[in-house]
């Protein structure tokens, strides 16, 4: 199937988050095959090590986005993987990553929310947990510098942010 480079560039961008820049030099190479490929011709157009194509493959196969058919080689007789990316599950994927990404911060907002932070001056503890500090009875072990409350209200503040934007995009997505 045919999609739009605002589509495609949206998938690419997508995979490259979620499975970083070799999962995604693969993808590209599927998305401009005219057929089904198998891992050796990825890995030979790319000049990647077979096996780092085979782990790429299947990390597309396992966010949904690839899938393989099984042959058997009429010369060899050995098996044969022919791979096929699949641009119109983009969007399925793409929501159900925002949940999931929602799920996340809400469970950090959580913590976030329910807990007390310190932080010293020094550069020793940058943050610790309230009970931590208690340990340390709210100095440094390492240099003696006190323990101060840390304001974790910018980090909230983003958080819900997130939260609200992503809720909007999963309303919008289900109205749609
Ligand atoms: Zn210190």
């Amino acid at each position: 199937m045919t999609i739009s480079e605002t589509q495609r560039q949206t998938l690419l961008n997508m995979v490259e988050d979620i499975a970083g820049p070799e999962v995604k030099k693969v993808a590209i190479v599927l998305l401009d095959s005219e057929e089904e490929t198998t891992d050796e011709i990825i890995a030979e157009e790319l000049d990647i090590k077979l096996n780092n194509v085979r782990k790429a493959l299947y990390r597309l196969y396992d966010i949904q986005l690839a899938s393989f058919r099984r042959i058997r080689d009429k010369n060899s007789g050995w098996f044969l993987y022919l791979w096929k990316i699949h641009p119109e599950r983009i969007d399925d994927i793409i929501s159900t990553r925002r949940k999931e990404v929602l799920n996340k911060i809400k469970m950090r907002l959580e913590f976030e929310e329910s807990q007390m932070f310190f932080q010293s001056n020094c550069e020793h503890y940058t943050r610790i947990s309230f009970q931590d500090a208690m340990v340390f009875e709210f100095v440094c072990p390492e240099c003696g510098e006190k323990f101060e409350p840390f304001e974790n209200e910018v980090i909230i503040n983003a958080l819900k942010l997130r939260k609200d934007e992503l809720v909007n995009l999963i309303k919008a997505k289900n109205g749609a």
